[in-house]
């Protein structure tokens, strides 16, 4: 059976990818998010071939896709230090790999910082990092998203603009497809209302002329546990922040949203995610 909107979760790949894939599953997920290795680890691991193999099974068993690979918190393509750049780039070629070994539909990734220097200089530099990582790549089949962030500290990307700017920059310079990831807390947190209902129509407009809904297909569904504006990203579980359940509904049946991947990365205290999948299905039913 078809579900009319893809539904899913980030989940975590301590014990194996297969029993991830299971566990999405029995929380009412049809698609999934992970993080390939240790997302604060610098050094990642290629997953062995029959991990791979009872990964791809047990998503196939379950019907779960998209399959949404998020990167490690640590990479920051655009950095000033040439250390952490050297290290971010050849962490992010790692990410690609992995994408690609695990046959993930999207890498979805954080711009990164543009600390000590301007936003002009991190957006080059950004292009010039993700160049030399993924030269000579094989990236078949994997989309890179850009995610827009709440603007916290120096995040770059808490402007849809500054969004397709890196895009642009990047443009032609990798073979990966570039799309983008919109998160709800923190087109929030970053001053776009999508809480109210006007306020939601006014940001799609807006994300559709600046970069295209139809290249961002995957939406994270996070409520927010800080105001609107506040360029702060802390998620609270859906209808317990300053989104408000009523504002999940309005996304998921609005056809301008129709056939994305709506994926949660709520916290999971006392079953929080159960919680949250559940009540973004009925949600979606209207
Ligand atoms: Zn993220
Ligand atoms: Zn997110």
């Amino acid at each position: 059976m078809t579900l009319p909107v893809r539904i899913g979760l980030h989940v975590s790949i301590a014990s194996s990818l297969a029993s991830a894939a299971d566990a999405a599953h029995e929380l009412g997920a049809d698609t999934l998010q992970i993080f390939s290795s240790s997302p604060r680890m610098w050094r990642g691991v290629m997953p062995a071939n029959g991990e791979v193999q009872a990964f791809a099974l047990a998503r196939k068993l379950h019907d779960l896709h998209p399959l949404v690979i998020h990167d490690n918190y640590l990479i920051n393509l655009p950095a000033s230090d040439d250390v952490v750049r050297a290290r971010s780039i050849m962490a992010f070629h790692g990410e690609v790999q992995r994408a690609v070994a695990l046959s993930a539909d999207y890498l979805v990734a954080h711009p990164g910082s543009w600390r000590e220097q301007t936003v002009e200089s991190a957006i080059a530099r950004f292009a010039d990092s993700l160049e030399q990582a993924t030269a000579n790549l094989d990236t078949s089949g994997v989309t890179l998203l850009l995610e827009c962030t709440a603007g916290q500290g120096h995040a770059l990307g808490h402007r849809l603009e500054e969004l397709a700017e890196l895009e642009l920059a990047a443009r032609g310079r990798t073979p990966l497809t570039i799309g983008y990831c919109l998160d709800t807390c923190h087109l929030y947190a970053a001053g776009y209302d999508v809480a109210t209902e006007e306020g939601l129509e006014r940001v799609l407009e807006e994300a559709d002329r600046v970069i295209g809904l139809d290249r961002a297909p995957v939406i994270h569904m996070n409520d927010s546990k800080t105001p609107f504006g506040s360029r702060r990203d802390r998620h609270a579980n859906i209808g317990h922040g300053s989104i408000g359940e009523a504002a999940f509904g309005r996304m998921l049946r609005n056809p301008k949203l129709a056939g994305k991947a709506f994926i949660l990365e709520t916290p999971d205290e006392d079953d929080g995610q159960a919680r949250d999948v559940n009540t973004l299905r009925r949600l979606a039913a209207g």
